[in-house]
């Protein structure tokens, strides 16, 4: 997650509840991403350590084991590989990823054109390979990305498979390490990712300024939930509305009971209940959602939050040495052997 400000309910949902669920499953590693940061943002780095905090209490807020978390700038191997794999990646394969014409477009006020951010999706392959995981959880809108992150990982194996000694395989096999490539390529563990509508409608996103926050006070949830636009079809109150045609709609399904859903479908399209009366029930459930996460998230110091990412760090550094002693080994970029 890039650390561009408090995160949201899109977020949340999208990505970090997902996440949660999966830390009791896999060994996990989850960061900040702040040097995706510099890679549109480079010109004003002044709010990148501030934005760092809020989304790691966010993370913590959310109930992720602290330990799972690191910042990436921290983690200087996460500078070491894009070199590398940078020095193997087609500049073709970069320019054809989608996002980069479209975030060129979108971001017009911005000068991108810059290696960095051509190469930002060599920083994420790393980012991801640095950990030789199974998987990346990602919603759909990253595929993409895992599927150019596979095809450098691919590239890298075929330059440089694992050199290794007579008979290593069985030990490698019985690590569970990988006997031939140095770099797996990881799966997408898809994670359902509902596209939560923001209160204008459109998608929940920071750019549109249509967010509700997860550090949201209640009254401010109400509020927002308010002005927020509903099922265009319902415009007097005797109007008989459909909760899939409508975003509020969309917040039910997501937070509600299957109770008060149900109580919304009928209520909605007998023309049985208001707009007004539905929101409130919707704030009701996004309350019931935030509130034990706001107060995980205010038992939290700023100073235990940088211990937390240090030692988080730490732990990632650990890891990624070991990968990248490995991609030193399979590329001989190592003084052994030099004099023979
Ligand atoms: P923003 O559009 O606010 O800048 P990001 O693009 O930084 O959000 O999104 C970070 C993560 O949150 C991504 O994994 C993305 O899929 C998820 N996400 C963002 N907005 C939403 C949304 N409205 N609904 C579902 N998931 C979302």
């Amino acid at each position: 997650m890039r650390p561009t400000g408090k995160l949201h309910l899109g977020n949340f949902m999208g990505a970090l509840a997902n996440w949660v669920k999966l830390q009791d499953q896999y060994e996990c590693y989850f960061f900040i991403a702040d040097l995706h940061a510099l890679t549109t943002d480079y010109a004003d780095t002044s709010s990148i350590a501030s934005n760092t905090m809020e989304v790691a209490l966010d993370f913590l807020g959310a109930g992720l084991n602290p330990e799972t978390i690191f910042v990436q700038s921290q983690v200087k191997q996460h500078y070491e590989l894009p070199l590398l794999l940078g020095m193997i990646t087609p500049l073709g394969w970069l320019e054809r990823v989608p996002s980069y014409k479209e975030m060129i477009e979108n971001l017009a006020h911005k000068d991108l054109t810059t290696y960095g951010f051509l190469g930002y999706p060599v920083l994420m392959a790393s980012d991801i390979l640095l950990y030789q995981p199974q998987f990346v959880p990602v919603g759909q809108d990253q595929q993409a990305h895992v599927e150019l992150t596979r095809e450098i990982a691919r590239r890298f194996n075929q330059f440089y498979p694992r050199t290794r000694a007579k008979n290593a395989g069985d030990i490698l096999r019985a690590a569970q390490v990988d006997p031939h490539y140095v770099l797996p390529e990881p799966k997408v563990l898809l994670t359902p990712s509902p596209k939560l509508p923001g209160t204008d409608g459109r998608k929940m996103s920071k750019s549109y300024g249509n967010t509700i926050q997860m550090t949201d006070p209640e009254p401010v949830v109400r509020q927002k939930l308010k002005t927020m636009v509903t099922d265009p079809a319902r415009i007097r109150r005797t109007d008989k509305g459909d909760p899939d045609k409508c975003p509020v709609g969309d917040l039910h399904k997501v937070f509600s009971t299957p109770e008060t859903l149900a109580k919304v479908y009928d209520g909605c399209r007998s023309a049985g209940i208001g707009c007004i009366e539905c929101k409130g029930w919707a704030a009701d459930g996004l309350v019931q959602v935030l509130n034990p996460i706001q107060e995980r998230r205010a038992s939290f110091t700023e100073a235990q939050v940088v211990e937390i990412l240090h030692a988080g760090s730490a732990r990632a550094r650990k890891r990624a040495e070991q990968t990248m002693q490995e991609v030193h080994t399979a590329m001989q970029l190592t003084l052994t052997g030099a004099a023979s």
